[in-house]
């Protein structure tokens, strides 16, 4: 599998991705920071992605990461055009609107895995920490106020680097949860072994992921 995502020179197509388990997708989304955190990235031909791009998509994973700049997350992934579905908004929160993209990312577009991605040092989640509420950011951080509430009663309110970094994982978590909760469709492929629901944690400062289990 890994070997003839390597081997591609443009996208990757409708046989490969129906061929890849859930557990498939995770593996190349895990080789795929490997690759971009040793320097040793893909280069795909362009002109190939291009053509292919015309003929449809068969991204293998979709990924719910917040819109923060140090996280691009093609880049993390070392994914080419074709690769992935992403979904961003500010905390990686699971939104009406985003869970929609989710569910046609994998229900309707065939990806194996949905990724929730945080990432450390995520302003999101500091503004959630301290109450924040001003326009519309009142409502989307009130998303993370489950994490907040959580993370404070474990490690308590010093809005420390270390406690914000936590409460991204914890998030990550709720984010998780909030998906099967909210959403039949999700819950019943993930039920039926047919996608994967997993979490990562994005270092900003050293590129890697942090997997939760
Ligand atoms: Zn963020």
């Amino acid at each position: 599998m890994m070997n003839r995502y390597l081997s591609l020179e443009g996208a990757i197509g409708a046989e490969l991705q129906a061929s890849l388990t859930p557990a498939d997708a995770i593996a190349l989304l895990k080789d795929g920071v490997k690759r971009s955190t040793t320097e040793e990235t893909t280069q795909r031909n362009r002109s190939a992605l291009l053509t292919d791009a015309a003929g449809g998509q068969y991204p293998y994973a979709a990924v719910l990461s917040c819109i923060d700049s140090r996280a691009p997350v093609e880049q993390i992934f070392d994914a080419a055009s074709g690769d992935l579905f992403v979904a961003r908004v500010a905390g990686n929160v699971a939104s009406p609107d985003l869970i929609a993209s989710l569910e046609y990312a994998t229900k309707y577009a065939g990806s194996k895995a949905i990724l929730v991605l945080g990432h450390t040092r995520c302003g999101a989640v500091k503004g959630a920490w301290a109450g924040l509420e001003d326009g519309h950011l009142t409502g989307l951080l009130g998303r993370i106020q489950p994490a907040v509430t959580a993370t404070k009663a474990e490690v308590g309110a010093e809005d420390s680097a270390e406690n914000l970094d936590r409460c991204s994982h914890v998030n990550v978590r709720e984010t998780m949860g909030a998906l099967r909760q909210e959403s039949d469709i999700l819950s019943g492929l993930e039920a039926e072994g047919k996608i994967a629901i997993v979490g990562g944690v994005y270092d900003v400062a050293t590129g890697e992921v942090a997997w939760l289990d």
